[in-house]
């Protein structure tokens, strides 16, 4: 049966789910915050970059519109380590022709909320919910701009809000639901190498750049217009934080002992580090995902994570083809599908924010430490040979749809068994030997 869909938040997750909810034929209005992004010029550089990846890409192919967002999106199939001299190494990501893409936030969600309208879907823009009723359905949303308050009462509400949603609160407030939001210790500033002479790439376009330095990293990822957008995250307070970087000369000296060549990159870089804002980075749990047959949350309202594996996003697209496939199943029972949504997702959200923690080490740390890159070596050596036992985690995660939970867990147990591989004497030079990939075979 038709019904009628009040979607709070036009993000990534709002206007994918929008597209989903409209093929089936429903009516779905979404209310937004902000501004109608689709009447701002977005230049590309203005917004923070995203990694897409395979699941996200899935979860666009099954409503059509994978194809669409590959025209504002830049392959990167490897990562490209900077250290402290300036030099370069390089690590795949996956085999041959696998890559994750870097497309802009502000771009991709103009596209996605274009393609919800055309497909039918109302937008109304500076309306902030500030209250609802979840089990009649209804919510209240004040116009940014007048003040002026409307409740609208439909048949269904997405909590599709991000990290600090106002539905999520309700659903907290109102039913006592488990809430749990963990800031971390480190901080990321938004800075911006320009491009090059007409247009060139100062950078290789086709990498993820990582200066990682243990404690603190920074991150380079390519626009369309030739210029990167790059985010330092650095402890809060301590040594080489963002508490000992105000004036120009700390900033300028910092950059030059710890990231030398891409200060070269910046030429207006103390100019960029006041003019950007240092944000916070959190976990945030609750539990349930949703009220009876009236309410439910996706995307970062349910899951928000920190963003070193490079898939919030890629979560928040797969809840919406995730409910779809549930929406198949239970019909117009929404009690039990959303009851199945809650239980099934919960821990996918769980894992992935595990996942996103244990790669802040791994970028930070561990792409600088060449035991790290030999153990990446061998475990693709194996899947390669074996590719029915062994799948990397990294590929798990971002060329499979295999449940976070499972990669996860899978991930582990692997993880268990390289500490074993790695002990092996010389291993740096007998891994390429039948011996040590009949030895993983025995322990697999
Ligand atoms: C620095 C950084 C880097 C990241 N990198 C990646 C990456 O590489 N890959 C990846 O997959 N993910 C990444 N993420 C995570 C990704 O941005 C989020 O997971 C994703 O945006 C979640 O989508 P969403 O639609 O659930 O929430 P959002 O994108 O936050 O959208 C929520 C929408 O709801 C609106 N809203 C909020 N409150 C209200 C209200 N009260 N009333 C009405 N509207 C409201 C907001 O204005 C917004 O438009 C990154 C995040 C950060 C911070």
């Amino acid at each position: 049966m038709k019904k009628n869909i009040t979607i709070v938040g036009a993000g990534l997750a709002g206007s994918l789910c929008a597209l989903y909810l409209t093929k089936r034929g429903h009516n779905v209005s979404i209310f937004e915050r902000r501004n109608d992004l689709r009447s701002e010029i977005i230049t590309a550089g203005k917004s923070i970059n995203l990694a897409l990846s395979e699941r996200g890409l899935t979860a666009l192919k099954k409503v059509g519109v994978e194809a669409e967002v590959m025209n504002i999106a830049i392959a990167m199939d490897k990562r490209i380590m900077h250290d402290e001299k300036g030099n370069l190494t390089e690590q795949l990501y996956g085999n041959d022709g696998q890559a994750i893409y870097s497309v802009s936030r502000a771009q991709l969600n103009v596209l996605m909320m274009k393609l919800a309208a055309k497909n039918g879907a109302d937008l109304y823009f500076n309306e902030k919910c500030i209250d609802a009723n979840l089990e009649d359905a209804s919510v209240i949303f004040e116009n940014t701009n007048t003040n002026q308050k409307q409740t609208v009462k439909s048949d269904l509400i997405i909590g599709a809000d991000g990290a600090f949603s106002a539905v999520r609160k309700q659903m907290v407030e109102q039913y006592d639901h488990d809430f749990d939001y963990n800031k971390i210790d480190h901080d990321y500033k938004e800075l911006h190498i320009p491009a090059g002479k007409n247009g060139s790439f100062l950078l290789d376009k086709n990498a993820l750049h990582i200066w990682p330095r243990g404690e603190f990293m920074l991150i380079a990822l390519a626009n369309l217009d030739g210029s990167f957008t790059c985010t330092l995250f650095a402890p809060k307070k301590g040594e080489k934080s963002f508490e000992g970087l105000n004036s120009e000369i700390e900033v300028e000296n910092y950059f030059s002992a710890i990231f030398p060549d891409f200060l070269n990159l910046v030429p207006d870089l103390y100019k960029q580090w006041i003019a950007n804002p240092t944000s916070g980075l959190g976990i945030i749990k609750t539990f349930p995902w949703h009220i009876k047959d009236t309410a439910v949350l996706i995307g970062d309202s349910a899951h928000a994570t920190v963003p070193f594996y490079g898939q919030g996003m890629n979560a928040s697209l797969e809840d919406c083809r995730m409910l779809d496939e549930l929406l198949d199943k239970h019909g117009e029972d929404l009690k039990s599908c959303f009851s199945e949504y809650s239980i099934t997702r919960k821990p996918n959200g769980d894992g992935l924010q595990d996942l996103s923690m244990q790669n802040f080490i791994v970028m930070r740390d561990n792409t600088a430490d060449p035991t790290f890159l030999l153990q990446k070596e061998i475990e693709k050596k194996f899947s390669n040979l074996y590719p029915e036992k062994w799948i990397p985690l990294y590929s798990m995660v971002s060329f499979t749809n295999i449940p976070y939970a499972d990669a996860w867990k899978i991930g582990m147990k692997q993880e268990k068994m390289m500490e074993e591989i790695m002990k092996i004497k010389n291993i740096e030079k007998e891994w390429e030997s039948d011996v040590i990939m009949n030895k993983m075979c025995s322990l697999v």
